[in-house]
């Protein structure tokens, strides 16, 4: 019997345990927050996939309306045939955005959302006779996908560095990293002095070139859930504004409840002029995403002559039909809220950890995109040594466990350890003690 591990490569580090030194364990079934191998081995997905399957696995109502769909049509190509499912997830999604973004076009993932982002600014700005206008700064860290044109606007360089001949990276300015400072300004401080750095960005790079700003609200993979302090977030539209430039919010991870509102950008009462959305929008029963833009960017390139972009798969009915039942699940079983009541005490417990592991430096995130940071030493934040590998030890023996976790370590900004902790948004209060036992488990075991 052929192992399909065999011929489908991974991707990623190749020193990460459970990337290639064993074979990973065979996915056969999963219900809820958990997940079984061939073995019948089971796990708890304590981080949701890569922060996707929000709203658990298998539920059986998103499966009744995917068969249902199924029954009737699973494709027809967009250019030829509108469908119910898109045109009724359209409205759902436009419905639950900041007045005013209420344009919708489908992709089938996070990186495609970009993409759509980033060219949507630019064909906006060529219709509205903006030509200069074609820099989108960005911040290091941050994660913003795969293709080259995310990579663009990435700042994780193991990513991006062997592909660096072949686009042309953006200006980046430093991610408001703030629980690495060791300054006297205050957390308000110092999100304004985040901020602007922007505005110095802009100028550097002259206002008339410069198209978009692209941020995530909480960051991801990256920076392992780091939230700015509050100051940061009015002040980047302000300065925004100021020079006529776009934001783009990358809610790929953040979007969709995870952060304990639909949007992270509530949070702050942010209006992005284009958000991109996908991960947790259709929870993992479809590759889907989308890119709410505002109606202003949109009418002028529609009237220009079209969005010069898509993808063939991109709005199909059946993931559509997916990602409808999902937002209805998300919002019929209040889960966002749910994210919001859990996220506070799971966060809690998190930071107890603190008082019995010295190694565990920074508890971060909001609602269930939370994180925690494990360094040498927690007063001056450095790093532990990067042959140790903590984070894939820790992956290691959380595994071994029956707890599957996402961790990182980012070269620049943030350098050390982190394990982002962010389980299905149904997750409930027992669980949250069965993730914390076993999250207890593993850092005994990697202190011993
Ligand atoms: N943006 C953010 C913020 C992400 O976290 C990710 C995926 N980790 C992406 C974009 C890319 O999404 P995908 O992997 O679906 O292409």
């Amino acid at each position: 019997q052929t192992s399909p591990a065999a011929t489908v490569f991974p991707s990623g580090p190749s020193n990460l345990f459970y990337q290639s030194r064993l074979q990973r364990p065979t996915l056969d079934r999963a219900e809820g927050i958990y997940i079984w191998d061939r073995e019948g081995n089971r796990w708890i997905d304590g981080s949701s996939g890569a922060m996707v399957a929000n709203i658990g696995h298998s539920n059986p109502r998103v499966l009744a309306a995917m068969r249902a769909q199924m029954d009737r049509a699973t494709f027809g190509y967009r250019l030829h045939f509108a469908n119910e499912p898109a045109e009724r997830l359209a409205n759902l999604t436009a419905s639950l955005m900041p007045e005013g973004l209420d344009r919708v076009f489908f992709v089938s993932g996070g990186s495609e959302a970009v993409e759509s982002c980033l060219k949507l600014a630019r064909q906006w700005a060529v219709a509205t006779g903006q030509d200069s206008r074609w820099k989108v700064i960005a911040r290091h860290p941050s994660y913003h996908g795969s293709t080259l044109g995310a990579l663009a606007v990435t700042g994780y360089a193991p990513l991006s560095e062997p592909f660096a001949p072949m686009f042309t990276a953006m200006p980046k300015i430093p991610a408001p990293t703030c629980y690495l400072d060791r300054d006297n300004y205050t957390d308000a401080e110092r999100g304004l002095r985040y901020a602007e750095m922007l505005r110095e960005e802009i100028l550097a790079q002259g206002p008339d070139s410069v198209l978009a700003f692209i941020m995530e609200p909480v960051g991801g993979a990256s920076t392992g859930a780091l939230v700015a302090p509050d100051s940061y977030y009015a002040r980047i539209r302000e300065i925004c504004d100021e020079f006529g430039i776009l934001l783009i919010y990358d809610e790929v991870m953040t979007g969709a409840g995870r952060t304990g509102r639909f949007l992270a950008a509530e949070h702050w009462g942010i209006r992005p002029d284009i958000v991109a959305l996908s991960k947790g929008f259709a929870a993992g029963y479809a590759p889907l995403g989308a890119m709410v833009a505002a109606r202003r960017l949109v009418e002028p390139v529609l009237d220009a002559g079209g969005f010069m972009h898509g993808y063939t798969y991109a709005g199909n009915p059946l993931a559509c039909a997916a990602g409808l039942a999902v937002i209805r699940e998300i919002l019929d079983q209040d889960l966002t809220g749910n994210a919001g009541r859990m996220g506070a005490l799971l966060k809690a417990e998190m930071t107890a950890l603190m008082d019995r592991y010295p190694f565990v430096g920074d508890v971060r995130g909001k609602g269930l995109l939370l994180a925690f940071e494990m360094v040498a030493d927690r007063e001056t934040m450095t790093p532990l040594p990067r042959e140790w590998n903590a984070h894939a030890r820790l992956v290691e023996h959380a595994y071994a466990r029956g707890l599957v976790v996402y961790s990182r370590r980012t070269r620049g900004g943030i350098e050390g350890d982190h394990i982002l902790v962010c389980p299905p948004l149904i997750v409930t209060e027992p669980q949250i003690g069965e993730i914390m036992e076993r999250l207890v488990a593993s850092l005994d075991a990697l202190a011993a």
